[in-house]
């Protein structure tokens, strides 16, 4: 099903399209695009848009600043809602240097790199699939986000307590508009928090749907007067959100984490997997919850979690083995979160995941109890480790961990940890409410 450069010609004259959004992603995970009148769409499509590539986050040195734009046909997607005029459609593309090569700095170009080698190694799929977490605020009178949340409701909650339902269904009838394959939404655990889970697909697939699903979730809750955000622990003393990662790996022969011959029917390649995921945990970290903030969210008591272990049925541990088998066969990564750049969190988590099949690395023994509540000793005792508990923390763990910097590639590990070292250095140097409220009258 793949969309020729014929089939948007036709798309753009049968739908009255009058702009074309060019999109793209930068090192921190941001939607980027550059926005062109239809009256370019041979340009388009001829890989000739160019864009200033310094003034984007992670991007290039002055020097090498006019980057190509190199679409992706097969995310040639319209934007269903309403605007004035015509449409608006978009199509995902890859960075390209001057010279037409692929730059390397482009975390999605990264991620098509990083699975042409999964497939050289037999791999045809790495399957994705997200639960992303949001909360919405509501907007004050200026139009900026409040601190206000619009619902009382909780967990699975219906109307009238979840006010916030109206504008998620309305995220979903758009979503399904762009052919999203809504599997489930709910209200989460937390007042005005939500989530939404759509079909998996395959890498490079998935972690586009992801950026196009953030765009849709932002655009229509402020249709509805409301701000959504992503941001994992807004509001302290209540749940954070995530972005559960459920993955599979797939050969030739189906799910190649599945094995009826075994009595939990999982196959060896799915406990060296899960072994590699657990070995690599600490320096994933950072790559897949990569803000300050993030690290507010990863702390015990609210359903996110804090040490490395892995389980069949507890939902404390970093890696939860769903029940499903055959070809939903899978593994939860829980402690993603959604800013998180899908493109560096997916092929990081599959290096990490393959480093342990290559290897043959075998996870401990699974940890079905409630680890928040056990004593230091006792985690001590069973192996268990902590994640980094902070941005700093993670850092200095990627530094020691060649596969995951390997998945990344040199450009785009320099410029990770560039960004994050200004990020933690400004962050450090900020005094908070929370001191002033300990120390300003105590000392
Ligand atoms: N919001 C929780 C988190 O931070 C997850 C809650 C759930 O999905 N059970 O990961
Ligand atoms: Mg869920
Ligand atoms: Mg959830
Ligand atoms: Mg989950």
């Amino acid at each position: 099903d793949s969309i020729t450069a014929d089939m948007i010609r036709q798309s753009v004259k049968d739908q009255n399209v009058e702009f074309l959004r060019l999109m793209f992603t930068d090192i921190n995970g941001i939607n980027k695009n550059v926005e062109v009148p239809v009256s370019q769409l041979e340009k388009v499509l001829a890989n000739k848009i160019t864009f200033d590539g310094s003034s984007i986050d992670g991007f290039v040195r002055i020097e090498e600043s006019d980057m190509l734009l190199y679409p992706d046909l097969d995310t040639w997607l319209l934007f269903p809602w309403e605007n004035d005029g015509g449409k608006i459609a978009r199509l995902i593309c890859s960075v390209h240097t001057p010279d037409g090569k692929p730059f390397p700095g482009d975390p999605r170009n990264n991620l098509i790199r990083v699975m042409e080698e999964a497939h050289a190694a037999g791999y045809t799929a790495f399957n994705i699939g997200p639960e992303p977490e949001f909360f919405l605020f509501k907007l004050d009178a200026n139009g900026d986000p409040s601190l206000k949340l619009n619902d009382k409701g909780s967990y699975f909650d219906f109307a009238p307590l979840d006010m916030g339902e109206n504008c998620r269904r309305d995220i979903v009838l758009e979503l399904e508009k762009m052919n999203f394959e809504v599997e489930a939404s709910h209200h989460e655990v937390a007042p005005g928090q939500h989530e939404i889970d759509f079909k998996y697909a395959d890498a490079v697939n998935a972690a586009d749907n992801i950026q196009t699903f953030k765009l849709v979730v932002k655009t229509i809750a402020r249709k509805h007067g409301l701000y959504a955000t992503f941001m994992p622990k807004p509001i302290h003393g209540i749940n954070g959100s995530g972005m559960h990662i459920n993955m599979s790996l797939f050969n030739k022969d189906g799910n190649a984490f599945y094995d009826a011959g075994t009595a939990d029917q999982l196959s060896r390649t799915a406990m060296h997997f899960l072994a590699g995921l657990l070995a690599h945990a600490r320096g994933l970290t950072a790559i897949n919850n990569p803000t300050v903030n993030s690290y507010k969210r990863l702390v015990p008591g609210f359903e996110a979690p804090v040490y490395i272990a892995w389980s069949g049925t507890n939902r404390s541990p970093l890696i939860r083995v769903p029940q499903s088998r055959k070809l939903g066969t899978r593994l939860e990564m829980r402690s993603v979160d959604a800013t998180a750049n899908p493109y560096l969190a997916i092929a990081a988590v599959l290096e990490a995941g393959l480093d342990g099949v290559r290897n043959q690395l075998d996870p401990e023994e699974a940890v079905d109890r409630n680890i928040y509540k056990m004593q230091d000793t006792e985690r001590k005792a069973n192996h268990i480790q902590d994640l980094p508990s902070t941005l700093h923390n993670a850092i200095k763990a990627l530094e020691d961990d060649a596969v995951v910097k390997a998945a990344l590639g040199d450009h785009l590990y320099h410029s990770f940890k560039d960004s994050k070292d200004l990020e933690w250095a400004a962050y450090r140097q900020s005094v908070s409410e929370w001191e002033r409220e300990q120390y300003l009258e105590l000392y």
